[in-house]
């Protein structure tokens, strides 16, 4: 018999053929109360942008099991009323400021989250709302609209049928969602709907091998991504994907993220850095005549200069007209960042202060320290 090689597989986030491939027993749809006989399922993980993917995934249709996900949700959980407050604060303060009367808010996911949703409609009241969710029957919705009558959301069954200008500001969120869309389909909805500007603000499943096999419970999942995986999924479409807000849930099976897009191009010129370690080694090795400047004179820096970053850093900058001109021991003044020079290289080792970097200095080269997986 003639052995025939199959394809080479390769990452459907990052097209990298580097993949780790493993197996695990399971069982499908614990929840409906139907376990099935326990199966074993082919997974892969990819080396370098750290997305799963299950190679039995088999979709399970919701609808037909009459799940029903809106009746859970619209009772509160503690978790929903902390990012709640989180999410409504930094759109108010860091995305659109006193801009929001032209933002559209997309709600994207399998399951009737709607709570979320409804309490951002009562704080943006003058905004768009798209509910999108395969599963929604006339029924529901009815149900739904019943017990908010001075809501105003739009319910849409599939996302291909959601037609808004794609220059318009978009807030996008997908809790537990990203899991049932494949590479491809998520690649179709950036290209579709994703300009600079967009929030993304997500919630997804988080494998990790080392510490539990938790993760292989959620066999009616197909695609487990990461940060890191959908940021080379938005840098592939033009964007760049800049976290400003995320936390582990669950202990660390989930993990919350809310992200602003940005142009590729503004974003040019920036080294990633996963710990300070990698980052001094990196400027160790480069040439004595690099000239590392600080961007911030806040504690952690202030550290680094004392200890990891010391001899290193030629320079520290601050915005902060209080904090120009105080004096680091062994170190020197504070300067202001009028005094960075187009050869300076800019150490950064916190990622909110990109954009602020980008506006005042587009074209020096940033060394950034950067939580990713
Ligand atoms: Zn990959």
């Amino acid at each position: 018999m003639i052995k025939v090689t199959a394809k080479r597989l390769k990452c459907s986030a990052c097209n990298s053929s580097d993949l780790n491939k493993f197996s695990h027993y399971g069982i499908d749809l614990i929840y409906t109360r139907v376990a099935q006989k326990k199966k074993n399922y082919n997974f892969y993980i990819c080396s370098k942008c750290g997305y799963m993917e299950n190679r039995d995934y088999k979709k399970t249709d919701l609808k037909k099991l009459k799940y029903d996900n809106y009746t859970f949700s619209s009772k509160y959980d503690s978790r929903d009323l902390y990012l709640k407050e989180l999410i409504i604060n930094l759109i108010q303060n860091e995305f659109v400021k006193d801009e929001y009367q032209n933002i559209v808010f997309i709600e994207y996911g399998p399951g009737k989250r709607l709570n979320l949703l409804l309490e951002l409609e009562k704080c943006f009241p003058n905004c768009n709302f798209y509910a999108i969710d395969p599963l929604y029957s006339k029924n529901l919705i009815n149900q739904i609209k019943a017990s908010n009558t001075n809501s105003n959301i739009n319910y849409i069954e599939d996302i291909k049928k959601l037609k808004i200008e794609k220059a318009i500001k978009k807030i996008f969120i997908a809790r537990n969602s990203l899991e049932f869309t494949n590479p491809n389909q998520l690649r179709e909805i950036i290209k579709s709907y994703f300009v600079e500007d967009c929030l993304i603000i997500s919630e997804i499943n988080t494998p990790n091998i080392l510490n539990s096999g938790s993760i292989y419970l959620f066999t009616e999942c197909l695609a487990f991504y990461n940060k890191k995986s959908l940021s080379e999924m938005f840098k592939q479409e033009g964007l760049y994907l800049d976290v400003i807000f995320s936390t582990k849930l669950y202990s660390d099976s989930r993990e919350f993220f809310i992200a602003k897009l940005i142009k590729n191009s503004k974003y040019k010129n920036i080294r990633e850095f996963r710990s300070i370690f990698e980052l001094v080694s990196y400027c160790d090795s480069q040439s004595s005549n690099s000239n590392f400047v600080m961007w911030g004179a806040g504690g952690r820096n202030i550290m680094f200069i004392l200890n990891e970053g010391r001899n290193l850093i030629n320079k520290v900058v601050d915005i902060d007209s209080i904090r120009i001109g105080v004096v680091i021991p062994d170190f020197g003044k504070i300067s202001p960042i009028s005094d960075i020079e187009d050869k300076d290289v800019i150490v950064c080792l916190n990622s909110r202060f990109l954009t602020k970097i980008r506006e005042s200095k587009p074209n020096n080269i940033i060394l950034l320290l950067k939580e990713f997986d």
